[in-house]
């Protein structure tokens, strides 16, 4: 069995500030980590390698600097790594981010000549927030998708997913290949061990550029990209809050009770 995550590698914040002018992510200043979603996709697919002896392949687009989450996933198991990166992939929104990942996947497989049976995601970047690079590569490769997916097996050639719905969960029956974007699970992640760090620092991870990708320049970057941000601004307050301060912290508890029940609220 053969899978592949896509990871990205985002601020370590979730006050994302937005440059005015060119109404893109400020990132300078703010430390990077693995995106938390992906953090539990790589979990799934690693837990394919330990029931189904999977191959577990991870690629990531970004500067440069992206190499770091891609030799982390390579420290807690992951097989190889790929950095998607060119200057001509810059200023990508979504479709052309995910159409990337799209040809990205499928020169892997050409190379290869071997078929990825699942491709994971997270749910959504905790940076660009939209949630759509899943859904978009599940659309490009023309494969079933499961989204909000916790848990995932694989059983007489089908992904057996746990799915989390508004008021509970559901389990399916997704045949194979197919795209899950998982979303926090209620599992503990596995940490590096030594050898794994050991592993990682050596591993040579190959860099993707478009010379070798050779994706159509239309369809990639600002080029690919029909999402034209006009504006972007962070909403002004329109209520003052009010602040309870005091040095009694069970007043000021039924205090709050007090007005909430006003408010009718409780
Ligand atoms: C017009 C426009 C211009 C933009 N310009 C820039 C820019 O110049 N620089 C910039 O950094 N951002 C830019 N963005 C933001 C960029 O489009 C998004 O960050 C990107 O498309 C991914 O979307 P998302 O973060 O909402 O991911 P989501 O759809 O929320 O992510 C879901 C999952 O998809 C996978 N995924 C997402 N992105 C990647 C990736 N890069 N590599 C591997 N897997 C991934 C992960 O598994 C992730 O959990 C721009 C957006 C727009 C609309």
């Amino acid at each position: 069995m053969n899978v592949l995550v896509c990871v990205k590698q985002v601020p370590d914040t979730t006050e994302i500030k937005i440059d005015p002018v060119t109404n893109t992510l400020i990132r300078e200043g703010v430390p990077s980590i693995l995106n938390t979603f992906d953090t539990y996709a790589l979990e799934a697919a690693l837990r394919l390698k330990d029931s189904e002896k999977a191959k577990v392949t991870v690629i990531s687009m970004g500067l440069p600097k992206a190499k770091d989450v891609l030799k982390e996933a390579i420290s807690v198991g992951a097989d190889e790594a790929y950095l998607v990166s060119d200057r001509s992939f810059g200023g990508a929104d979504t479709l052309a981010t995910s159409y990337t990942l799209t040809r990205t996947i499928q020169f892997l497989e050409e190379r290869s000549g071997e078929k990825f049976d699942i491709i994971f995601c997270g749910k959504q970047a905790i940076d660009g927030d939209t949630a759509q690079v899943g859904p978009e590569i599940a659309e490009h490769m023309g494969y079933a998708q499961v989204t909000y997916a916790t848990e995932v097996e694989v059983k007489n050639g089908k992904a057996i997913v746990r799915k989390d719905t508004d008021d509970g969960y559901c389990v399916l029956a997704a045949r194979l290949p197919c795209v899950i974007s998982v979303t926090k699970a209620p599992y503990e992640l596995r940490f590096a061990t030594i050898k794994g760090k050991l592993r990682a620092n050596r591993a040579e991870i190959e860099t993707l550029s478009n010379d070798v990708l050779k994706i159509d320049p239309e369809k990639i970057g600002l080029k690919g990209s029909p999402t034209k941000v006009k504006r972007s601004f962070t909403p002004e307050l329109k209520k003052a809050g009010v602040v309870l301060s005091g040095d009694d912290p069970g007043a000021m508890g039924a205090k709050l009770m007090g007005m909430l029940r006003d408010a009718k609220i409780l």
